[in-house]
């Protein structure tokens, strides 16, 4: 799996051996599918002497509101026609085990766990039945929210798009099949959402063709798919996590505004 990491103050991108506890060094852009090639070098750093990153630094974040059937039933709204987009800037993104600064403007703050796709290459009015050709891979993201302010301010912008509100990582699984993942977020290790891919209203192929007749995904551009039910409120010190079958976990604590 591809991780992003800093070490004595460089940042690179490197391949999770999990069993061994190693990140093998990549040299080159990892997003490039000609020329400079990315290369696995034969360099082995051990996890612990790396610092993990969010995976890709996104231009932007497209996330898809109400795409489980569960969770469109939990909250009481009818399944979308079609699919419902919003954007959190890249300002929000931070990496695994980084604190989600819980803001003062909010007295309601929820995590929502969701499968995240990572995009490879420019996508500009893809079809579905190519979509593949254009992720990297899937990483695990939590599209923490202000419950209060979405509902009050009638859209998301302010509710969705607070500093570090979208932990992403801890790696990109390249190669997955996307249709049926089981995805379980817990909060101080007890489970809130168990659901499984297989419930997405839209598969990840259906969003990028809607996203793409829209706006442009550029390499590194990240996806948020949408949450299952058993969404719900967190605060300072939870620790929230987002477990996707054959990624890994996501944990990130809730700290306070300074
Ligand atoms: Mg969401």
């Amino acid at each position: 799996m591809i991780v992003r990491y800093e070490r004595n103050g460089k940042v690179k991108h490197g391949w999770l051996v999990e069993a061994a506890q190693k990140v093998r060094v990549i040299e080159g852009d990892v997003y490039k599918t000609d020329g400079q090639k990315p290369v696995m070098t034969g360099l082995e750093l051990p996890l612990a002497d790396v610092r993990l990153l969010a995976p890709c630094t996104p231009s932007k974040v497209v996330c898809i509101g109400v795409n489980y059937k569960d969770h469109a039933q939990e909250m009481g709204i009818e399944l979308p026609k079609e699919p419902l987009m919003f954007l959190k800037p890249a300002t929000t993104v931070i990496g695994p085990g980084e604190a989600i600064v819980h803001p003062s403007l909010t007295e309601n703050l929820h995590y929502e766990g969701e499968l995240a796709v990572v995009i490879k290459k420019p996508a500009r009015r893809i079809k579905a039945e190519e979509a593949e050709e254009y992720i990297l891979g899937y990483t695990c993201a939590i599209d923490v929210t202000a419950r209060d302010l979405q509902q009050r301010d009638g859209q998301w912008t302010r509710a969705k798009g607070f500093d570090t509100f979208c932990p992403l990582g801890p790696a990109i699984a390249p190669k997955l099949d996307h249709r049926n993942l089981r995805i379980v977020t817990k909060v101080n290790g007890e489970v809130r959402q168990d659901s499984s891919t297989s419930q997405l209203v839209f598969d990840v192929p259906q969003l990028l063709e809607a996203i793409t007749a829209v706006m442009t995904l550029l390499p590194g551009d990240v996806v948020l798919t949408g949450t299952p039910s058993g969404v719900g409120q967190v605060r300072v010190g939870d620790e929230i996590s987002v477990t996707i079958e054959g990624i890994g976990t996501l944990t990130n604590r809730v700290v306070a505004e300074e």
